[in-house]
């Protein structure tokens, strides 16, 4: 007997095929969602705690897939209660232990990475292939920075005996942590390895819109081993919260990483209670592009970094500065690989970009391309909405952009690369360092002499030549100007979550 019915429905998995927008249906989604999206809950104290909240809305579809509890004050109380319980044990227990709880909680992750990159994918649109690298970076930045803890060590300064000057490294204690929407288990993943390295424990407020890769996170730390009260796990009102963290006698330290006017407005909140902060905020970040390389190639690679998680990655390559001699053949190659992308759900089968996360980043990019083109910078490519299901938008090139036009000043956080002229890399650097962002920054160059000069003369925290890889577990990688400051990763991300402590003894009393 053939089955019938579930072969017309295998017919309509994908409804809509349409150049190379690729979807699933309504039906599917909400099949995976059922299938692997996770309950959702407060995790506070070891303890799994449900609220009434908000609804996650998957992006592919525009409906919502879950509701994500919003903490009570009650329940924001006890999470610093336990946080301080739980910084006592952790800071108290030796490296070597903590280094193994963290290890197994990463090999928990990367055993259930099939299932968790299924809830990215729902909750926050990339293709699933990009859900598992995200996973796996968060996997290998736990386990740099577990095996980095064991490493933080003091210094003994040479003095006249009986006197000894050492100087200690401590934990600063327990950490309030805010992250965003658009890396759901990386972002909030760096900063609780951080903390949990250096022996702190952590109160992390992670998205409401995509809340389950930081679920998934916290539940690994837990099935680990880690004691209660070490890793929390809250959601709300994201004003609410952070203000309550950040006034609270317990913690000691703010890492945020988010747009830039809420960066400034948290920062000044913790700087009315003296409260160190790591702010990693937006950027704008330039690629500097060389005369003597390969346009086409270049061009190629430039556009397939543009289109990572639908450009909303705070280090995307956003304007592109072409050497005039190759300017032209850059942008024909550059139009050419983002109109070839293939879009769409990212449970479509090689899907190279999905939707956006939300209705803001939309209508964000609906402003910034009109805004541009009435100024009169050339749209080469894209520049528009697909279909009227989710919140899809074409990979969009902007040619020629004007310094007054909106998107040459702000980032656009999403599919829109700006693709200008420059007559030299001096010219280069000069635009590359208008702006107040300082992030990451890229150049493709074959000359030594360049490449030296790019490394000392362009303003950013990260600076990649001849790649797109801004940062790894064993990089520091933050900002500068309004991008923010402290550092993620490496040992100088440890630092950030240490004090240094100075004991001065006379070793006799006589
Ligand atoms: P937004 O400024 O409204 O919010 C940014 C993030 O901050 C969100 O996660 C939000 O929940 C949180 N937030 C807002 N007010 C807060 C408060 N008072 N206390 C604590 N958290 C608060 O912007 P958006 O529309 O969500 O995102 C777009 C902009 O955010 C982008 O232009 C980009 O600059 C920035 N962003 C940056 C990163 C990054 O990796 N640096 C990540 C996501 C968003």
């Amino acid at each position: 007997m053939i089955p019938w019915r579930s072969l017309i429905e295998s017919c309509f998995f994908y409804t809509h095929i349409d150049g190379m927008f690729v979807m699933n249906t309504s039906q599917e989604n909400k099949n995976i969602a059922k299938r692997y999206y996770p309950d959702l809950k407060l995790i506070i104290d070891g303890e799994y705690i449900s609220r009434d909240g908000n609804p996650v809305i998957n992006p592919s579809t525009g409906e919502a897939i879950a509701e994500v509890p919003f903490a009570t004050i009650a329940d924001l109380e006890k999470s610093v209660d336990a946080a301080s319980k739980g910084f006592l044990e952790w800071s108290e227990m030796s490296p070597a232990k903590r280094e193994g709880l963290m290890r197994d909680a990463a090999s928990i992750l990367r055993d259930r990475s099939d299932e968790i990159a299924q809830s990215i994918t729902l909750e926050q649109g990339k293709p699933v292939a990009q859900s598992k690298v995200e996973i796996q970076r968060a996997c290998e930045i736990i386990e740099w920075d577990a095996s980095e803890g064991r490493r933080t060590y003091g210094r003994v300064i040479p003095s006249q005996m009986p006197l000894t000057h050492t100087v200690l490294r401590k934990p600063i204690g327990p950490v309030a942590a805010l992250s965003p929407w658009n890396f759901p288990i990386n972002s909030p993943g760096r900063k609780v390895a951080g903390a949990l390295a250096a022996g702190c424990s952590i109160i992390l407020k992670a998205s409401e819109e995509t809340p389950a890769g930081a679920f998934e996170l916290v539940r690994a730390y837990h099935d680990a081993g880690v004691p209660p009260g070490v890793v929390n796990l809250i959601f709300g009102v994201p004003a609410e919260i952070s203000e309550f963290l950040i006034n609270s006698d317990i913690t000691r330290l703010i890492t945020f990483t988010g747009s830039i006017p809420v960066g400034k407005h948290l920062a000044a909140l913790a700087a009315g209670q003296m409260k160190p902060t790591i702010m990693e905020l937006g950027g704008h970040a330039p690629v500097l592009v060389d005369e003597a390389v390969d346009p086409v190639e270049v061009a190629k690679t430039c556009a397939i970094g543009k289109s990572r998680n639908a450009g909303q990655v705070c280090v995307s390559p956003t304007r592109f500065l072409v050497h005039n001699r190759i300017y032209d053949r850059f942008l024909d190659s550059f139009v050419e690989q983002a109109n070839s992308l293939k879009v769409g759900d990212g449970f479509g089968d090689g899907i190279e970009m999905g939707p956006v996360a939300n209705e803001r980043r939309l209508n964000a990019m609906q402003e910034f391309i009109n805004d541009a083109t009435d100024k009169g910078a050339t749209l080469s490519a894209g520049g528009h909405q697909i279909g009227n299901q989710g919140y899809f938008h074409e990979m969009t090139v902007l040619a020629d952009v004007p310094d007054n036009a909106r998107v040459a000043n702000e980032e656009p956080f999403g599919p829109l690369a700006i693709v200008n002229k420059v007559a030299s890399m001096d010219d280069a650097i000069n635009v590359a360092n208008k702006l107040p962002y300082g992030l990451a920054a890229y150049a493709f160059t074959n000359s030594a002499y360049v490449a030296e000069q790019l490394a000392h003369r362009v303003e950013s925290g990260n600076l990649s030549i001849n790649h797109l890889v801004a940062s790894v577990a064993e990089t520091p990688f933050g900002g500068i100007k309004e991008s923010g400051y402290g550092r993620e990763g490496g040992t100088e991300g440890l630092d950030c979550y240490t004090i240094v402590k100075n004991i001065s003894h006379l070793t006799s009393t006589v």
